[in-house]
């Protein structure tokens, strides 16, 4: 009755498909005797329509969340996420108005949660950010406002470390920490490998330097690697990232840190459209936890420097063998 061709229509196209047929089926009933069972089909079509409406309403109405702990009990028994947040590449030092001094501002004052900390993966040397004197005084400030400065890059240009000759990255390795330093008073601990790419002998470097590699549980996908700096789907690829978070949650593959979980999210703060975002974005952070039944800590984002370092040396990961999971097309990149 259906007919095969039903199969491959839309799910939202069922119900005029099965519309359709019910009114050929009358036209049919005109012209041939042999269509008087069409009481008994009519009524068979009929319910077959109501399901059809049914269920491509059922599924054509949002994105297909997976639902494994149950988001209505989910409230009772998990422990309360918290957003970790990270920004890699800057500090924008193209002017006095870059956007990475927009996000400080963001972070430090907004309507959820006013004094924000976050970890910047810096590149340390590189001409448009902590290669000049603007950049440095960015970095300073930073430090100063109570962010975690982390280590992305110290060379001139935003260089694969696999792909650098081994002994120019052990110095810019060097560098990097001695340019953080410098600031903070001791050297970082964490580093962000550019590309997310990393391979035993360079994880085996940051090691050796004290340095954890830290990945991401969410990404903005604002990097402008490949001239995009703009997100029309940020709020459906948030939740969708969240709601992967959540299953790993729900199957106990992310650990507790200070009674929280901690949830990585990582910012591009040389993007002016993030920059423009940032609050936005914060929103759609707490919204999306919302949406997914996940309690959030009574302060949702991290606001202390000792902390939100131990968290995210929780989440570090612990060998260059370990599964990890990318964002985007990384892993596919890598593999
Ligand atoms: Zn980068």
């Amino acid at each position: 009755m259906l007919d095969a061709r039903a199969g491959s229509l839309p799910c939202c196209m069922i119900p005029l498909f099965l519309h359709y047929r019910y009114r050929h089926m009358r036209h049919m009933r005109h012209i041939s005797i042999r269509f008087r069972f069409f009481g008994k089909i009519r009524i068979i079509v009929t319910f077959l329509t109501t399901i059809g409406l049914v269920f491509s309403t059922l599924s054509c109405s949002g994105p297909p969340l997976r639902d494994p702990v149950g988001a209505a009990d989910a409230g009772k028994t998990q422990v309360p996420i918290r957003f970790l947040l990270s920004f890699d590449d800057g500090p924008a030092a193209s002017g006095p108005a870059g956007p990475t001094l927009s996000i400080l501002d963001d972070l430090a004052h907004n309507s959820l949660q006013p004094g924000i900390t976050a970890v910047f993966f810096l590149q340390t040397r590189a001409a448009g950010a902590g290669g000049s004197a603007l950049g440095r005084q960015i970095m300073q400030r930073e430090y100063d406002a109570g962010h975690v400065l982390g280590f992305h890059t110290a060379t001139a240009r935003h260089s694969n470390h696999r792909y650098l000759d081994p002994a120019v990255f052990e110095q810019s390795l060097s560098d990097g920490v001695a340019d953080i330093g410098s600031i903070t008073g001791t050297a970082p601990a964490l580093v962000r490998p550019p590309f997310w790419s990393y391979d035993r002998r360079t994880f085996a470097a940051y090691q050796a330097h004290g340095l954890h590699v830290v990945l991401t549980d969410l990404s903005a996908n604002d990097g402008k690697i490949w001239g995009v700096n703009f997100s029309l789907r940020r709020r459906s690829s948030m939740l969708h990232q969240l709601g992967d978070v959540r299953e790993q949650i729900a199957v106990g593959a992310l650990p507790v840190i200070d009674g929280n979980i901690p949830v990585i999210v990582t910012f591009h703060d040389i993007n002016r459209y993030t920059a423009r975002h940032m609050q936005e974005y914060l929103r759609i952070l707490m919204d999306s936890a919302r949406e997914l039944g996940m309690p959030t800590a009574a302060k949702p984002f991290y606001d202390d420097r000792a902390e939100l370092e131990r968290a995210a040396i929780g989440r570090s990961v612990g060998s260059a063998s370990q599964p990890v999971h990318l964002p985007g097309l990384w892993n596919w990149i890598w593999n």
